[in-house]
């Protein structure tokens, strides 16, 4: 098996990892390593939770510091775009932490904070600078910032980017780029329109692709629980009372349901915050520390909100409500189970989400067993209670596309498009062997006469 040693890097950087206790590169890592130290343009399929941002992060430092020459006033040797703040101040981190044996200067700008310090900052002249695409923006045309002398860029989640209907000014952001420079471009998803953007910025890149879709879902225990959409909130509460919730995310489709479950369980006597798109920087971050440290146990998130939240020891994720896209699922689902650990997912499924279980289902080839509400294997009952769902089966999921949720204002580009199209190749080829198969189960999906929590 690869060391990291073996991969290229610097004492520094190896004094850095073995610090961090990392002893094994992740996948991407052994894949992305080698060629970014090398100079070439890559094109990375990967998500939060892979280790990803060492995979970007470990080269670019290895290169800056071979080559420590001070930057230019008002530019940036290394520019990261990324679609949150939260994601950004992560990045930044880790990006100080890898390369706390350089002499290098790390930079976050991203809206919601003074201008000023970011100013006073850029001014000097940085050498890695992690970014939103709006607050970016503004910099350069207030020229507080160039982007003329930029050596490295990295375009991080930019399928996420393209939901928050970031990619015009990305567009304009990499117009000002050097034409001389690398590339280095992640997406958890391959869908068309990112494929097109990538292929513009990219020199004969590289491409990387490592498979956490279902592999995260494979590390989670899942429990689905039917339940009237009435019932939720005090279903929530009871399901909290279990002390092996340690550290959990619950997630609601709305920035107003955040809020009303966070106020509902406060009110029960289990202390929760909400973060989401509404909430000032401030309180997004003292939330966000709250919960790391653990004075907090429950953070109640928007999808966009909790977007890369990177914390440890998270053992729960609850979806209080299912998200309409599929692929959301397998990242809330991908904030506990973090760099390898076990962890569990408990998701309330109401009548009118069935489909939505239903697609995630499909997009993860698992069947994810239902449980009573007292927590046992109870499967079987849990289904014959239920109403059958007798809808007819469906292609490709459209149905959902019109609605959104919080942070998909983008251009409609999922709506209409089927699945393969968005994942950007056929069928569902990324996940390898259905788990079913793998299992020996024969479940059959989309049976007519067969309802969601039938056993298979
Ligand atoms: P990322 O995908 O970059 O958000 O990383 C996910 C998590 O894995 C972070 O907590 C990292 O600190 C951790 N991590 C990244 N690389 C490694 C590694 N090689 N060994 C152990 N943990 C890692």
């Amino acid at each position: 098996m690869t060391a990291f040693k073996d991969l290229g890097l610097s004492q520094p950087l190896l004094n850095a990892l073995a610090l961090g206790k990392y002893t094994q590169p992740t996948p991407i890592q052994s894949q992305a390593i080698p060629p970014v130290l090398a100079g070439r343009d890559l094109l990375g399929i990967a998500q939060t939770g892979t280790g990803k941002t060492a995979a970007f992060a470990l080269p670019i430092l290895h290169r800056l510091g071979e080559n420590n020459r001070r930057p230019a006033p008002k530019t940036c040797r290394v520019l990261v775009l990324s679609p949150t703040r939260e994601l950004a101040s992560q990045i930044a981190d880790k990006f100080r932490s890898y390369g706390r044996e350089l002499k290098l200067t790390t930079a976050t700008v991203f809206g919601g904070v003074g201008m000023h310090p970011q100013i006073q900052m850029l001014a000097r002249g940085v050498d890695i600078l992690v970014a939103t695409p709006g607050r970016l923006i503004d910099h350069l045309q207030q020229n507080t910032l160039r982007l003329d002398r930029v050596e490295v860029v990295v375009f991080d989640e930019a399928d996420q980017m393209l939901d928050m209907g970031f990619m015009p000014a990305v567009k304009r952001i990499a117009a000002l780029l050097p034409k001389q420079r690398q590339s280095l471009f992640f997406s958890a998803t391959m869908p068309q329109n990112i494929a097109q953007l990538a292929a513009g910025f990219l020199k004969d890149p590289i491409k990387v692709e490592v498979t956490p879709v279902a592999t995260t879902a494979e590390r989670v225990e899942q429990q689905i629980i039917f339940v009237e959409t009435e019932r939720k909130r005090a279903l929530l509460a009871e399901i909290m009372k279990d002390p092996a919730i340690t550290r959990a995310l619950v997630f609601t489709r709305t920035k107003h349901g955040a809020d009303r479950v966070a106020r509902h369980l406060t009110g029960g006597g289990v202390p929760a915050n909400a973060i989401h798109g509404n909430k000032s920087q401030n309180q997004r971050e003292r939330a966000l520390a709250d919960f790391k440290s653990g004075r907090i146990r429950v953070l109640v998130a928007t999808d966009i909100a909790a977007r890369g939240i990177d914390v440890t020891g998270v053992s729960h994720v609850i979806n209080f409500e299912l998200p309409n896209v599929p692929e959301s699922y397998v990242h809330r689902i991908g904030r506990t189970a973090r760099a390898g650990a076990a962890g569990q997912a408990i998701s309330l499924c109401a009548q009118d989400e069935r489909p939505y279980l239903r697609d995630i289902e499909r997009t993860t080839r698992q069947r994810i067993p239902a449980i009573d509400r007292r927590g046992d294997a109870a499967l079987a009952t849990a289904s014959a209670a239920e109403p059958k769902d007798v809808r007819p089966p469906r292609e490709p999921q459209n149905h959902h596309r019109g609605q959104r949720s919080e942070g998909q204002r983008g251009d409609g580009h999922r709506n209409g498009q089927p699945q393969q199209a968005r994942n950007g190749k056929p069928g569902n080829r990324r996940f390898g062997k259905p788990r079913n198969q793998r299992q020996g189960q024969n479940h059959s999906y989309g049976n007519p006469g067969r309802s969601q929590a039938q056993a298979g």
